[in-house]
């Protein structure tokens, strides 16, 4: 681009952060329900209703003094914080967008008898709830909504530690637009210069020209981008010139100062450090995939210059960006008294939720939603998950807090076991010796400790010149110059796995482990009714602080299991009943 052509831009935008009015909060008691909103609401809903119902048998679960640290201690005194937190969570349970859960304070009877609020409160704007999530997420609170709920369930000895939990995970759609890499350079200059002019317009004219308002103007759409892979390498080579352009001029020592601290400029910054490389002739050239040419792996690549904590991952053949939800909840095993010794009552609560990048692998979970019920003094005895979650080191390591973790090990998946060779169980061990026999009766020669990842154990190598003569070499080893190679944990864990896939093969294992499978209901619930799936926020503080409403799917249950209601009626047709009369 040739910087020359004059520019005019529009000035700063009145509305940014930097306008926000100071806030402050003077606690107030959880007011009571003001007794004109009770007789109204009491006859306006004869059968009452979730939120009536959450405030006569939850009483005040939220005090503003629990979010005391989202508020400063001068300015203007802001709405009472544990109402937004109830108002949250009720939104939640119903789905609500903020504009919805604003009207619904100003115009709801059961609503305004949960808040405690009189029948002509007027209520607040809607934004409120969005300046009140952002306090939450910046002050670090963004699992207070959860947690003061779950502490509550606690006191009431709802939910106890001990007994057997569940945990599974599911994918959650960041909200942004899918990006290939074209579009992510583009949209990330693009994103950048929408910044810089709100912020700097004067100091940006004199930066850019005319003509970058043609390739920038409108958002980077792939059907806009050339359709030959000549201009599209050209295109990106151009966009890379276009950013570096740009972040020369905003890191050159004249240039303000506070410039290098806008998010955008600092986004541009890290998404050119992965994607871009630059001669010492100045050409640049996009980084490819392969190690030599040092793109990041998927993992850690920025995927959007508008929610850099979303990530590209894929899992049973479907592909996304964004983040992974772990939901935890108690279950009881049938025959068993539950925690809540009603008679017919099946009152299962979710007991954690962590929310991690898209690409964090669900065994990476194990340890901490172990570390987080063991915070919240609800450490199960027995913890059913699917096979992502275990590994030999995690059932030890769960082991070791008192926790069976009834996840199965996943079966061996290296080429021997593919093709149906021979695998490292099938060779004997002997750990005094150092020394390894192969099914066809060879000894190994080699015994060394090794690392592989964060792995440690031994290699056993066999000789290559016994390996090559050997009649089943086809079923042990693929290499022609060197003989088998055995990686091996250390003894206990090889002991341990031995134990644990032997005891995993019997049916009473089998039949307890049946409970697993009740967790994929709950997935199913979080994403019809609070839409768990879709992210409504960007960044992972706030995208917790979403997944945080989980504690309206306790409120659910709960509202369930006070009004002996089923959670999920069995629907039928009209047909269908008319099949059950015709045959009874
Ligand atoms: S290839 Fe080597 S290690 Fe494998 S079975 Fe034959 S002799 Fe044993």
């Amino acid at each position: 681009m040739i910087v020359g052509r004059s520019l005019v831009l529009p000035p700063l935008s009145p509305s940014g952060p930097q306008n926000r009015v100071v806030m402050s909060m003077q606690p107030k008691p959880w007011p009571e329900v003001p007794a004109a909103t009770a007789r109204v609401a009491r006859k306006a809903f004869r059968k009452g209703s979730l939120a009536i119902r959450a405030r006569d048998e939850l009483g005040a679960w939220y005090a503003d003094g629990d979010f005391a640290a989202a508020y400063g201690v001068r300015g203007a005194p802001g709405m009472s914080p544990a109402q937004l937190a109830m108002v949250t969570v009720l939104q939640f349970c119903e789905n609500l967008t903020d504009r919805q859960a604003a009207d619904a304070v100003r115009g709801r009877l059961d609503w305004k008898y949960a808040l405690g609020l009189p029948l002509d409160d007027e209520g607040f704007d809607f934004p409120v709830l969005s300046e009140f999530r952002s306090r939450l997420a910046a002050a670090g609170l963004e699992r207070a909504l959860f947690e003061l709920l779950l502490d509550r369930l606690k006191e009431l000895g709802l939910v106890r530690p001990g007994g057997t939990q569940r945990t599974d995970s599911t994918h959650v759609l960041g909200a942004i637009r899918d990006l290939n890499r074209l579009e992510l350079a583009g949209e990330t200059v693009r994103a950048a210069l929408e910044t810089l002019a709100a912020a700097a317009p004067g100091w940006l004219a004199a930066v850019i020209d005319a003509s970058w308002q043609e390739v920038y103007g409108q958002r980077i759409d792939g059907w806009r981008l050339p359709a030959s892979e000549t201009r599209r390498q050209e295109l990106a080579r151009q966009y890379g010139r276009d950013g570096y352009h740009l972040l020369e001029a905003a890191l050159a020592p004249g240039a303000p100062g506070w410039l290098r601290e806008l998010p955008a400029v600092e986004v541009l910054r890290q998404v050119w450090v992965q994607q871009y490389t630059r001669d010492q002739d100045g050409t640049v050239n996009r980084r490819e995939a392969g190690l030599e040419s040092g793109l990041p792996p998927g993992r850690s690549r920025i995927t959007s210059p508008y929610d850099t904590g979303a990530r590209y991952s894929q899992k049973r053949g479907k592909e996304w960006r964004g983040y992974k939800v772990h939901l935890t909840e108690t279950c009881t095993h049938p025959g068993e008294q539950a925690a809540d010794a009603r008679p017919g009552a099946a009152l299962n609560l979710i007991t954690n939720v962590a929310t991690t990048a898209a690409a964090v692998p669900d065994a990476a979970m194990t340890g901490p939603v172990h570390d987080m019920l063991a915070a919240a003094g609800l450490t199960p005895g027995e913890h059913a998950a699917d096979a992502g979650y275990a590994g030999a080191d995690l059932l030890l390591d769960a082991r070791a807090r008192g926790i069976t973790l009834l996840a199965p090990l996943a079966v061996p998946s290296s080429p021997q076991a593919r093709a149906g060779g021979y695998t490292a169980d099938m060779f004997t061990i002997d750990w005094q010796n150092q020394q390894v026999t192969c099914p066809q009766g060879a000894a190994s020669r080699k015994w060394s400790a090794c690392r592989t990842g964060t792995r440690d154990g031994f290699i056993a190598g066999f000789p290559a010149a016994t390996c090559r003569s050997c009649p089943a070499r086809d079923k042990c080893t693929t290499s022609t110059r060197q003989g088998r190679q055995l990686f091996l944990r250390p003894r206990e864990i090889c002991e341990a796995v031995t134990v644990i896939r032997a005891s995993q093969s019997a049916q009473q294992w089998k039949d307890r482990y049946a409970i697993r499978a009740g967790v994929e209901a709950t997935i199913r619930q979080a994403t019809a009714v609070t839409g768990i799936r879709t992210a409504r926020y960007r960044g992972l503080p706030k995208t917790s602080l979403e997944h945080a409403a989980a504690a309206a799917i306790n409120l659910i249950r709960l509202d369930a299991w006070h009004t002996a209601r089923p959670l999920d009626r069995t629907r039928t047709t009209c047909l269908q009943r008319l099949t059950l009369t015709t045959t009874a």
